[in-house]
């Protein structure tokens, strides 16, 4: 990998690495036109691009009761660091339950009361790659706010992949179906004859999937986008590069339409790091994906001229992981709004938080993290606010509520309040 001066990055260069669309923009026409088949020929259509897209035929699409005997039969020791993972994720998730309050504001008693949604779709998902993870960080949020009815989605396979079918059963599901891609976002969203219609869709996927999400948004409910996979790791000279450079191939293996970065002030350390991630790569399972993925306009190393521009860096690009391997590390996160999940100093790899720490996973990724986190117990509820008022409360407001609604012009609102005070 060469490294690259970031005074020195033309305006194009800039855009297309900040850009970073994942493929997700390409995919548009084709998950729209899956959608629309799906939604004509409902569970035909699904076992066409099953055969299609998974190259499988596939029997039964409701696959829930497979699960259960997945989990039933799984290796004991795989299955107890399962159970491992998922009381982590519980443990984590279950801090962030909001309580319902109320309070007095000079009076007027005004609160807020959090609700499950009621039926959601978590998409699994499993092509190049099975991601039980994916399932336990998908449903488990749901089941720990509450949520009445989870379904999951998962790509069908000749032979289903056990640990993944396990992971969600042991999550909590109570409905599974074995299909994939944007073709499952469809079922989710307006149902076929197996499937039954959810009312939020979350998880999340290749480009095909995400762009089918950013398609039936407005129909159905979704969390956000989570397409393929990124990195960015901000070092300064007291990093490790050889963690800097595993962090940065291990997001690479993901998807080769994955994003991965690397910046610092340091040159021996970006040349180090650039060293690193070459010699790191090779002889990896799943090298092709991972060379794919660091040979793209929107991977490299960087060279800031100081910290500082470094950290701008960072901000501008809002990664969906930002590893921070620094000496003030705290110091440089005060710097940083926009990111999805942050990793602090060299023993917290991503892989921690993709697996078993207890964050969640699923996160905002091409710079959603500007205006959203990740999946947490809140993507799962709803919030109404609540308000009892009483008469001199209301008298307080009574000449302010009167002068606005007879600003707008909706005298009937006025009218409503005076009412109040007339029949005495
Ligand atoms: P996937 O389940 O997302 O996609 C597989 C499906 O894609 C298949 O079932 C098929 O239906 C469809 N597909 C494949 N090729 C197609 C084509 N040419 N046309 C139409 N549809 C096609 O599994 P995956 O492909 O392994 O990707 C998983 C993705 O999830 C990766 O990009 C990974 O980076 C990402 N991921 C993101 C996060 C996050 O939080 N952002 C977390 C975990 C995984």
């Amino acid at each position: 990998m060469n490294v690259q001066c970031i005074s020195e990055l033309t305006p194009d260069e800039r855009r297309v690495l900040f850009k970073r669309s994942g493929g997700v923009t390409d995919a548009k026409d084709t998950a729209r036109e899956i959608i629309g088949r799906v939604r004509e020929e409902g569970d035909v259509a699904l076992r066409d691009y099953a055969r299609e897209f998974d190259g499988c035929e596939v029997g039964n699409i409701d696959i829930t009761a497979d699960a259960a005997r997945a989990s039933e039969e799984l290796d004991a020791d795989l299955r107890a660091h399962i159970e491992t993972a998922a009381a982590n994720i519980r443990a984590f998730h279950e801090a962030q339950v909001p309580d319902d309050w109320r309070q007095s504001f000079g009076g007027r008693e005004l609160g807020r009361r959090f609700r499950p949604i009621k039926r959601v779709g978590v998409y699994a998902p499993g092509g190049t790659a099975s991601y039980p993870s994916s399932a336990l960080m998908g449903i488990i949020p749901a089941a720990v706010a509450g949520v009445e009815h989870i379904a999951v989605a998962t790509p069908p396979a000749e032979t289903l992949d056990p640990v993944t079918l396990a992971a969600i059963h042991i999550a909590g599901a109570d409905a599974v179906y074995q299909v994939g891609g944007a073709q499952a976002v469809a079922a989710l969203a307006y149902g076929t004859e197996t499937v039954s219609s959810v009312e939020k869709i979350t998880g999340p996927g290749n480009r095909f999937v995400t762009a089918a999400k950013a398609d039936v948004r407005g129909d159905v409910d979704i969390d956000f986008l989570a397409g393929p996979s990124e990195i960015l790791v901000l070092a300064d000279s007291t990093a490790n590069p050889a963690f800097v450079a595993a962090d940065v191939v291990a997001q690479a293996e993901h998807d080769p339409n994955a994003s991965v970065v690397a910046v610092t002030d340091s040159e021996a350390l970006a040349e180090s790091i650039a060293e690193s991630i070459d010699a790191q790569a090779s002889g990896r399972e799943r090298e092709d994906i991972i060379r794919e993925t660091l040979s793209s306009d929107a991977s490299g190393v960087f060279l800031a001229r100081s910290i500082s521009e470094a950290v701008l860096f960072a901000e501008e690009y809002a990664p969906e992981h930002l590893s921070i391997q620094a000496d003030d590390d705290e110091a440089l996160l005060e710097r940083i709004d926009s990111a999805g999940s942050v990793f602090l100093g060299p023993y917290t790899p991503v892989a921690a938080g993709d697996y078993a720490s207890g964050t969640n996973h699923v996160l905002p990724t091409n710079g959603g993290a500007r205006v959203t986190g990740g999946l947490s117990v809140e993507t799962f509820l709803r919030s109404s606010t609540v308000q009892r008022l009483d008469r001199e409360s209301l008298s307080n407001i009574r000449d302010t509520i009167t002068a606005l609604a007879t600003a707008e012009g909706l005298e009937a609102h006025a009218v409503s309040v005076e009412r109040r005070f007339s029949e005495e």
